[in-house]
């Protein structure tokens, strides 16, 4: 049996767009399955200043839509669906979706990683009415009021940064004594005169009538009090997609393990991005693994067609 495309990628952030643009440039047949907007969680970075290239901040929608453009160029088919499931049967793998079975020889799974809950009472009452996980798409509704950033990490230091270009009123608290993100990240935020930032505190609930008016906190001495707050931003890291994976080895927090040429302990299925197991999530890391899953897929399939280098 021949399958309908050489390469399916599955996943539209920088990892699944490098992947393709490799994939297509190479001359291989390449279709690209995205459920959303190309770009993934990219797209809600407002000024991205870390990207090898860029002497100012790129704005992570802009950067998505070069990408996609540059993928496309190459001849690479982009498609919007909702892959349901993966199956391999004799070297082919059948990726099921909301808009048909497609058919390829290698799959790299680029799906991300979404955000994690806080699990605290008012949370899912009050999300989209003060309970937030993107300052770039709800800052602006709370301009200059009183907002409460929740997290230690990378994102979190740099959305409380994003805020408090909004408002001076940006309380930061993490649940231990100090931060876990990048230091120069910390230090910013350490220096900011519009972040106040409390450590070993945690959010216990959130309350409101209609949207978000106060949280309960908790120091990590037991002492509980409530304080007025417009909005919570959560930025609790997040967590691995890979509900239409086969059943491939993770590591302990369910992210994907796969060997230095991105290949899953499936044959053919390559991983890229935010859904692997890595040390470092970063934009350029999520390219970097696309361009190698593309590389080692072209491979496998020259092989596959009896084509390869010898
Ligand atoms: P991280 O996993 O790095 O950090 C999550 C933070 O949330 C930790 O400080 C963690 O605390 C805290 N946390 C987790 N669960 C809870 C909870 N239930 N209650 C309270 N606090 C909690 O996630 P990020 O989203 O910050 O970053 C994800 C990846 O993306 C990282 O690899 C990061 O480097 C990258 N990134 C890089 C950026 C950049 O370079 N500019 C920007 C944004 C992300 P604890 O420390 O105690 O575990």
């Amino acid at each position: 049996m021949t399958a309908d495309k050489d390469i399916i990628i599955i996943g539209g952030g920088p990892a699944g767009l490098t992947a393709a643009q490799y994939s297509a440039r190479g001359n291989l047949k390449t279709l690209m399955i995205e459920e959303m907007a190309s770009g993934g969680q990219v797209l809600v970075i407002n000024d991205l200043e870390n990207f090898p290239g860029f002497k100012e901040p790129v704005n992570g929608m802009q950067l998505s839509q070069d990408m996609e453009e540059q993928a496309l160029k190459f001849g690479a088919e982009i498609i919007t669906a909702s892959v349901k499931k993966i199956i391999k049967k004799d070297n082919i793998f059948h990726i099921e979706t909301d808009s048909g079975v497609f058919t390829s020889y290698a799959v790299i799974a680029a799906t991300g990683a979404k955000h994690k809950k806080l699990g605290v009472k008012g949370e899912v009452e009050f999300s989209g009415r003060g309970v937030s996980y993107c300052a770039t798409c709800d800052g602006p509704f709370f301009k200059n009021r009183k907002v409460l950033v929740i997290g230690g990490g990378d994102a979190a230091c740099d959305e409380a940064t994003y805020l408090s270009k909004l408002t001076d009123k940006v309380v930061m608290i993490h649940r231990k004594e100090r931060f876990r993100a990048q230091k120069a990240l910390a230090e910013r935020v350490a220096a900011n005169k519009n972040i106040e930032i409390r450590f070993n505190t945690e959010c216990r609930e959130i309350k409101g009538a209609a949207k978000v008016e106060k949280v309960v906190l908790e120091t990590s001495d037991g002492k509980q009090y409530e304080e007025d707050f417009d909005a919570v931003f959560v930025f609790i890291g997040s967590i691995p997609q890979t509900q239409v994976l086969p059943d491939v080895p993770k590591d302990d927090a369910g992210y994907v393990i796969a060997d230095c040429n991105m290949e899953t302990a499936v044959k053919g299925l390559f991983v890229a991005g935010d859904v692997r197991a890595t040390p470092f999530r970063q934009i350029i890391v999520a390219c970097g693994d696309g361009a190698i899953a593309a590389h080692s897929a072209a491979l496998l399939i020259d092989e596959l067609k009896g084509q390869q280098y010898k």
